[in-house]
C-alpha cells in the first residue's frame, strides 16, 4: 500500500507517513549459506572431531532454532591445536619468504569474495545482523583486511622502521560476537603477515562462518597448523589463554574478561593486545548540518543492533538545538524497518542472543527506574526471536547507568551541553576510550575537539567509517594495541633486543 501524504501547508512539500501505511513486499536475500548439519574443529590443516566429544548448538535468533552443532574444544583439542600451531610455524610458515606468505593472503581474500553472498547469509542467519550490513560491510571488510595485510607480508622492515623485528611464532586469538568474520579477519590477516601461525576462538554464538572460514583456507592450500580453528565457550577461551605455546594473545571482548585475561597472563612474558568495551559521544554542535548529523546519530547507534563496541552510544547535543534535533531523531526512528534479517529492507535485525536481549531488557529498566525518560518506536516486531525496538532515552545524567554503562543494544542516550568545555569533559567522564563523533561546520572546532577527546578514533560529520589502512582501538578501559594500518601488523611483531 502506497505511503499516505499530508499536506502540512499550502507551498511545503507534503510529508509522507510511515508506520503500518507503507508496506514493502519482502526481498529476502535467496544465496544459500551451504550449512552442515555439525562443524569440525579445524587443527593442523584437517578438519576434526572434538576429542571432548561435546558439542553445542548454533541458534538462529531471528527464529531461536538451531542451525547447526558446534563443537566445543576441551583441553586435548587445544593442545592439539597449538602442538599443530608450532608445527606449521617451524616447518612452513617461518620458512617462507613475506612474498610467499602474501601470495596465501592475496588467495584467501580473493576465495571470501568469490564466495561473498554465501558467508553473509551464514553470518546473518548466525548472528541476526541485517544482510544489508553482512553483505555490503562484513564480507567486503573482510576480504579488504586480507588483501591489506597481503600487502605488508613483504614490507614489514616498514611496520617499525629502524628495529630488528622478529614474530612471536604462535599466537592465540579470541574474538567476540558482533562481527564474527570480520574480527577474524582483523585478528588472523596481520598475524599471518607477519609471519605467525594462530589459534582462534570464534565466540559461542556465532562460529559458523570461522568454522567455514576453515574451508576457504583449505581450498587456499594454506600449509598445515599454519591457522587453527576452535570453537567452545569462555572456558575454551581461557584454555587458549593458558596455554605455554601461546607467545601472544590478541582478544576483542568485554571489559571484564579483558582485565582477567590481563591478570591470567601477568609475569607469563606473553604479549598482550585488547580490544574491549566502548562509550562513545557522539557530539552535535548547533553549527552541523542536521539533517546529516541526525543520519550520522542513527547510524551511529543503530548499525549492527547497536552491537558495535564504538557505537554512539551517547548523544551529546548542545543545548540550543536539543529540543528540534531531538524531534527530528524520533521522526527517523519511527521509519527504521526491524524484523528478518535476511530481508533487504530490514534496518535493523536480531538481537544476538537471549543473553544480551536480557541484558538490554535489564539497563533500559534501570533507565525508566532511574528518572530517565524513554522513547521507542512503535514499528511492529516479528512474534518469534529475539527483537528489540529502537530506543533513545531523554533527560539523561551523567550519573544514570544508561550513561556510564555498555548496552550494546539499540539503545541511544541522550544528554546535552552549552560550550565546547562542557562537552568535551562531559564526552571524556567515562571509563572507556575507544572512539567519538563530532558534528560542526568549522574545522577549528573539529581540531580541538579531536585533540581533547581521549579516544582512539574521532569521526568528524561522519560515524562508523572503517578502512583496512587506518589503526583502530582505545584509551583506558577500552583496551591498548591497534588494528588495521601498519600499527596493527606491528603488534605482532616482537622487537629484538
Ligand atoms: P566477551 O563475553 O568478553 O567474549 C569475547 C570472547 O571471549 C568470546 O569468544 C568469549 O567466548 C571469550 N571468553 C569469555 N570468557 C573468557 C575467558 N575467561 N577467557 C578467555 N576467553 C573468554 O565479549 P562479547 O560479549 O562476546 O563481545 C562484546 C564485547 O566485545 C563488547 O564489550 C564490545 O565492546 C567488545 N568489542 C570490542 C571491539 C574492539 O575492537 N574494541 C570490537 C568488537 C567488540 P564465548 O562467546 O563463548 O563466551
Ligand atoms: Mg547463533
Amino acid at each position: 500500500m502506497p505511503a499516505k501524504r499530508k499536506s502540512s501547508s499550502r507551498n511545503s512539500a507534503p510529508e509522507l507517513l510511515f508506520g503500518d501505511l507503507w508496506e514493502f513486499d519482502p526481498a529476502p536475500e535467496s544465496a544459500a549459506p551451504n550449512l552442515k548439519d555439525t562443524y569440525s574443529l579445524f587443527i593442523g590443516g584437517k578438519e576434526v572431531a572434538p576429542r571432548s566429544r561435546n558439542y553445542f548448538e548454533s541458534v538462529n535468533p531471528a527464529t531461536e532454532k538451531a542451525l547447526t552443532r558446534i563443537p566445543a574444544a576441551g583441553k586435548a583439542d587445544i593442545g592439539a591445536a597449538f602442538t599443530a600451531a608450532e608445527s606449521g610455524y617451524q616447518n612452513y610458515w617461518s620458512k617462507l619468504s613475506g612474498k610467499e606468505r602474501g601470495k596465501y593472503l592475496y588467495r584467501i581474500a580473493r576465495l571470501l569474495q568469490d564466495r561473498s553472498r554465501e558467508f553473509a547469509v551464514a553470518e546473518s542467519l548466525d548472528g541476526g545482523k541485517p544482510i544489508k550490513e553482512s553483505r555490503d560491510f562484513d564480507l567486503p571488510m573482510a576480504a579488504a583486511h586480507f588483501f591489506y595485510y597481503a600487502g605488508w607480508a613483504d614490507k614489514l622492515e616498514y611496520a617499525l622502521p629502524g628495529a630488528s623485528t622478529t614474530p612471536y611464532g604462535v599466537v592465540g586469538q579470541i574474538i567476540p560476537w558482533n562481527f564474527p568474520l570480520l574480527m577474524l579477519a582483523w585478528k588472523i590477516a596481520p598475524a599471518l603477515a607477519a609471519g605467525n601461525c594462530v589459534v582462534i576462538k570464534p565466540a559461542e554464538t556465532t562460529s559458523i562462518t570461522a568454522l567455514k572460514f576453515a574451508e576457504i583456507l583449505q581450498e587456499a592450500e594454506l600449509p598445515p597448523g599454519v591457522v587453527n580453528i576452535v570453537s567452545g565457550a569462555g572456558a575454551t577461551g581461557q584454555l587458549i589463554v593458558d596455554h605455554p605455546a601461546a607467545k601472544k594473545i590478541a582478544f576483542t571482548g568485554s571489559t571484564a574478561v579483558g582485565k582477567a585475561i590481563m591478570r591470567s597472563t601477568a609475569g607469563t612474558g606473553k604479549g598482550l593486545t585488547l580490544e574491549l568495551g566502548g562509550k562513545a559521544a557522539n557530539i552535535v554542535f548547533d553549527d552541523a548540518p542536521i539533517d546529516q548529523a541526525v543520519e550520522g546519530v542513527v547510524n551511529g547507534i543503530f548499525f549492527n543492533q547497536g552491537h558495535v563496541c564504538c557505537a554512539g552510544s551517547r548523544l551529546l547535543v548542545q543545548e540550543s538545538i536539543a529540543k528540534a534535533f531531538v524531534q527530528k531523531l524520533k521522526a527517523r526512528i519511527a521509519t527504521l524497518r526491524v524484523g528478518d534479517p535476511l530481508d533487504k529492507n530490514t534496518d535493523i535485525g536480531a538481537i544476538n542472543s537471549k543473553g544480551q536481549l536480557d541484558k538490554i531488557t535489564e539497563l533500559v529498566a534501570s533507565g525508566v527506574s532511574e528518572g530517565a525518560e524513554l522513547f521507542q518506536s512503535k514499528c511492529s516486531l516479528p512474534k518469534q526471536g529475539y527483537f528489540f525496538r529502537p530506543s533513545l532515552f531523554q533527560g539523561v545524567t551523567q550519573s544514570h547507568r544508561i550513561a556510564r554503562e555498555e548496552i550494546f543494544g539499540p539503545v541511544l542516550s541522550i544528554l546535552t551541553f552549552r560550550t565546547v568545555g562542557e562537552a568535551i569533559e562531559k564526552a571524556n567522564n567515562t571509563a572507556y576510550g575507544l572512539s567519538a563523533g563530532v558534528w560542526t561546520d568549522k574545522g577549528s572546532k573539529i581540531l580541538k575537539m579531536s585533540t581533547a577527546l581521549k579516544a582512539g578514533v574521532v569521526w568528524a560529520n561522519t560515524y562508523n567509517k572503517f578502512d583496512p589502512t587506518s589503526p583502530f582501538g582505545g584509551y583506558k578501559e577500552s583496551g591498548f594495541g591497534r588494528e588495521g594500518g601498519k600499527q596493527g601488523v606491528a603488534d605482532y611483531l616482537k622487537i629484538n633486543a
